[in-house]
C-alpha cells in the first residue's frame, strides 16, 4: 500500500468524515500539518481534510482523531463489540484496547522527558526517562473510563488519576455530574489524559473539558482515549477545542434514537460491570 492513502470517506448525516490512512514510516503527516502520526496509526478529522491548509487554518468543526490500524487494537475492539461477551470478557477486552490507545496517545513528544545518564555493566550510556516530577494527570469519566484505563498502569510509568463521574439522564440524554476529584488548579503545561469509553454526543466529554480549561488546563496538552467515537461528538469537540487530539479504536458513523453509537458497543458500564 503507498504510504499516503485516503482510506475511508464516511458521509453520515451530521458530518462527512475523512480517514487518512498511513501506513509509512514515521514522519510528519503533510496534509495535517505538523501532526506527527505513528506507524498503523490513521489520522481523521470530523471535516473533510483540505490538503492546502494548515492545522490552524483548518475548518472549526474538525477534530484531530487518531484511529491506529494496529491489529491489536481492532482485535481487542471485536471482542468487546460482540453483544454474547460477558462482563469480564467486555472489561478486559476494553482494557487491552486502552491500554494500546493510551499508549498511542502518549507518544509524539508529548510526555516530559528528560536526559540522563546511566552506568551499565559495560559503559555509560545517554538515555532519556519519563520525567518523574511531572506525572500524567488522567482522568477517567466514570463508570466505563476505568475499564479502558485498567492497564494504563503498565505503559505509564508516572501517572495521577482524578477521577470524575457523570450520569445521563435517559429522558434528556444530557449527562449530570455526580463525582469530581479534579484538582482546584491545574497548570497549562500539564499534560491530561482523559478516558471516555464512548463518545456519542459529546456532552460529557465537554463538560469535563471546560471544567478542565476553567482550572487552567491547555487544550493542546489534553489528550483523549476513547474506544468508539461518533461523528457529533468529534464536530462538537472540535467547534470548542480545535487544539484537542482523539485517541480511539474506531469512528462508527451515527447514533439511534436513544443516542447509542451503532454499531457502537452498547451501554459500555452496564456491560462492564454486569447491570
Ligand atoms: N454511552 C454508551 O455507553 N454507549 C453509547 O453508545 C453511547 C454512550
Amino acid at each position: 500500500m503507498p504510504a499516503h492513502t485516503v482510506g475511508l470517506v464516511l458521509q453520515t448525516a451530521h458530518a462527512s468524515l475523512a480517514c487518512q490512512e498511513w501506513s509509512g514510516a514515521t514522519q510528519p503527516l503533510s496534509t495535517f500539518g505538523a501532526i506527527a502520526a505513528r506507524p498503523h496509526a490513521s489520522v481523521c478529522c470530523a471535516s473533510p481534510p483540505n490538503p492546502s491548509t494548515s492545522p490552524s487554518a483548518r475548518s472549526p468543526s474538525s477534530t484531530q482523531v487518531y484511529v491506529p490500524s494496529h491489529p491489536l487494537c481492532k482485535h481487542w475492539l471485536a471482542v468487546a463489540r460482540n453483544a454474547a461477551a460477558p462482563p469480564p470478557v467486555f472489561r478486559s477486552a476494553l482494557a487491552e484496547l486502552g491500554r494500546n490507545l493510551i499508549y498511542e496517545a502518549v507518544a509524539s513528544d508529548w510526555l516530559p522527558t528528560i536526559d540522563g545518564q546511566v552506568d551499565t555493566p559495560c559503559g555509560t550510556a545517554d538515555c532519556s526517562f519519563v520525567d518523574p516530577t511531572r506525572p500524567v494527570k488522567v482522568v477517567p469519566i466514570l463508570r466505563a473510563g476505568l475499564v479502558l484505563l485498567e492497564q494504563a498502569g503498565t505503559v505509564l510509568p508516572q501517572a495521577e488519576t482524578y477521577h470524575v463521574g457523570y450520569a445521563r439522564d435517559e429522558a434528556t440524554l444530557v449527562a449530570k455530574p455526580y463525582l469530581n476529584k479534579l484538582p482546584a488548579a491545574l497548570s497549562a503545561d500539564d499534560r491530561i489524559l482523559v478516558v471516555d469509553t464512548m463518545l456519542a454526543t459529546g456532552g460529557t466529554v465537554l463538560q469535563v473539558m471546560a471544567d478542565l480549561v476553567a482550572r487552567g488546563a491547555d487544550p493542546a496538552n489534553v489528550r483523549l482515549v476513547c474506544a468508539v467515537v461518533a461523528p457529533p461528538a468529534l464536530k462538537a469537540l472540535g467547534e470548542r477545542f480545535p487544539k484537542l487530539k482523539v485517541y480511539a479504536g474506531m469512528i462508527d458513523a451515527e447514533l439511534d434514537e436513544r443516542g447509542y453509537i451503532v454499531p457502537g458497543l452498547g451501554d459500555a458500564g452496564d456491560r462492564a460491570f454486569g447491570t
